[in-house]
């Protein structure tokens, strides 16, 4: 067990806050940072003992790991269907990855946006986690629901609560709001749309989620909902927890608004 997706695995991933934490991933997060024991999540089996006999490096040990792990990695194979900016001289290299709106650049020996800021850490974990996966082939253009996608069962949940009822609680009876915040990330509006609004944002490169939201109709009572779409080679791109974070952070850019949404 060395990163936070492992930690993430041994939790249900149902968001139950049972750990004081509002969501596994952030409790995974808090896990590796040596803020709380894995005995706080009811549902991890021996956590006592997982933590004896493993070593759970800090939140700064694991991106010092990534980093270390990045110099030894033969990049030019794993990033060339990544979608990325790449270059590299004298044993240096600059990553750019566009990453919902910004662009985030990692060199051998830090990762930073393009003002040069400090980012999150859980996205510089999904950042490297992308680069790491080394997807390979194009995109299908084909859009899937995350229920068909291999052992989705629990993710689908976390997915409709931290993400699809997120942005139609918000944005609810709002689609001219919902629109603007999409322009304002880089989104593109879908017409003709199926929905009430179609748009898809790019989270990553080969990462695009397309979302139908259907305002709320008073008049048959019916509340707004959304539905979140991938493509169906998605999974060739990332793993499933890392696009149900990808999915988490793209719904909180378009809540928070360009100002709130802390990288
Ligand atoms: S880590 Fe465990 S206790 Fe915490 S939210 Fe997830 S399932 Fe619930």
């Amino acid at each position: 067990m060395n990163n936070v997706f492992d930690i993430l695995k041994l939790t249900p991933k149902t968001n139950c806050k049972k750990c004081g934490y509002p969501t596994c991933m952030a409790f995974a997060v808090g896990a590796v940072n040596d803020e709380i024991s894995l005995s706080h999540c009811p549902f991890i089996e021996d956590a006592k003992s997982i933590e004896t006999h493993k070593n759970i490096p800090s939140e700064q040990g694991l991106l010092r790991e990534l980093q270390g792990k990045i110099k030894t990695t033969d990049l030019n194979e794993k990033i060339k269907d990544l979608g990325v900016d790449f270059h590299e001289a004298n044993g240096n290299f600059t990553i750019k990855i566009p990453y919902i709106n910004r662009t985030i650049v990692i060199t051998n020996n830090d990762i930073k946006d393009m003002d040069n800021r400090e980012i999150d850490p859980r996205d510089a974990i999904l950042l490297y986690n992308y680069i790491f996966f080394g997807g390979k082939g194009d995109l299908s253009g084909e859009w899937i629901g995350m229920e068909s996608m291999p052992n989705s069962i629990s993710k689908v949940k976390t997915l409709k609560r931290y993400t699809e009822e997120k942005l139609a609680i918000f944005f609810s009876g709002k689609p001219d709001e919902l629109r603007s915040r999409v322009s304002s990330i880089n989104g593109v509006i879908i017409e003709p749309c199926e929905a009430h609004l179609c748009f898809i944002i790019k989270v990553l490169p080969k990462i695009p989620i397309k979302i139908h939201f259907w305002d709320m109709d008073e008049e048959d009572g019916f509340p707004a909902s959304v539905k979140a779409l991938y493509d169906r080679r998605a999974m060739n791109f990332l793993d499933i927890e890392s696009l149900v974070f990808a999915s988490e952070r793209m719904a909180e850019a378009l809540v928070e608004g360009e100002q709130g949404f802390n990288y």
